[in-house]
């Protein structure tokens, strides 16, 4: 018989709480859990997570990084503009990077077809020296590094949240056996993603930037994973794969720009799926990033959830113009380093 889907999360998670207006609040995986109970899909399993180790978190995390957490643990600061903690965020924050790390193991040793970790707060912002946006511990660059310490060679990181992962990024700019990529919102928040940022050193061409404008559609999405991320995993042959899931590309978010439905991260979703199932043993693993709708996160995540349950979507047809021409100079940059 076919192995659960596993669903990770922990009650702990709604204990961090940035502060009321926030829109990284408790209230987004409530809703969410809240939905998944009321739509129950079969083939999926909810666990527990153990909390990440300290061995798992300074593999990405450098010593100042982890004596600032380990001082704010307990005490409600304002980091930047956008990220604070209350008391129990650092328990939660290690929380969530182990979730990432225990949906990594589960598949790797096969007691999952499939994971994802329903966690906040969210990761990719968060950089190996730097907390920033609404970010702590950098979720999907710890999973990475665990699936690499279990022997996994190549891993492949996904990032379809509407903002850059610039903190993903940092951590393997330099690096050929993680690729980053990444399609988001660009310019916005946090500023980085151009089509020019590739990685340095033996990690150029290791990070891949599809920066489109506000407004694109799940056509849109489907023109970057067709003719940029599907070639270029193909070629890296990853042996496994992390999706930083975020949902605030989805139309009703409010901050995020674009114009994006659940039946296109239903899409993406397959597409990643079909992209494990072919290239790597099916090892699949999401990780909750932002999504900021209480209504669009609940329906977008339980859409990714049914397609990791088998039920496969496509992308619909129509890329803007817009959309074709960041397309375009991705390939140009990148075709010296894919078969692009
Ligand atoms: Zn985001």
């Amino acid at each position: 018989m076919r192995a659960p889907v596993l669903a990770l999360t922990d009650p702990l998670f709604l204990e961090h709480q940035p502060g009321r207006g926030h829109p990284e609040s408790p209230a987004r995986l409530a809703r969410t859990l809240e939905y998944l109970g009321q739509h129950k899909l079969s083939g999926v399993e909810f666990g527990r997570p153990r909390p990440a180790t300290m061995e798992e978190v300074r593999r990405v995390h450098g010593p100042e990084l982890l004596e600032q957490l380990e001082r704010l643990a307990g005490t409600s600061t304002a980091i930047d503009a956008d990220t604070y903690t209350s008391p129990r965020t650092v328990e939660a924050a290690f929380a969530a990077a182990g979730a990432a790390v225990g949906a990594v193991e589960a598949v790797m040793r096969g007691e999952a077809s499939t994971a994802f970790a329903l966690v906040r707060p969210p990761g990719h912002h968060a950089e190996p020296e730097r907390m920033m946006g609404f970010c702590f511990l950098n979720n999907a660059a710890i999973a990475a590094e665990a699936a690499r310490a279990l022997g996994a060679e190549r891993v492949l990181v996904l990032d379809w949240d509407v903002h850059h992962g610039n903190g993903t990024q940092a951590a393997f700019w330099e690096r050929r056996d993680v690729l980053y990529q990444s399609v988001h919102q660009y310019p916005f928040y946090p500023g980085t993603g151009a089509v020019h940022e590739i990685g340095r050193g033996a990690g150029a061409g290791y990070t891949v930037n599809v920066p489109f404008p506000a407004g694109r559609t799940d056509a849109d999405l489907g023109a970057a994973f067709q003719d940029i991320f599907l070639p270029v995993a193909q070629a890296f042959r990853p042996e496994l794969l992390i999706v930083s899931a975020g949902f605030d590309a989805h139309e009703d978010d409010p901050l995020g720009g674009m114009l994006c439905t659940e039946r296109g991260f239903a899409a993406m979703c397959s597409a990643v799926k079909s992209l494990a199932d072919e290239m790597a043993g099916g090892r699949l693993v999401l990780l909750l990033e932002g999504g900021y709708s209480l209504t669009g996160l609940p329906r977008s995540v339980h859409a990714c959830l049914e397609v990791l349950a088998g039920r496969g979507d496509e992308f619909p047809g129509g890329a803007s113009r817009e959309a074709g021409q960041v397309v375009h100079a991705v390939r140009e940059t990148l075709r010296p380093y894919w078969p692009i």
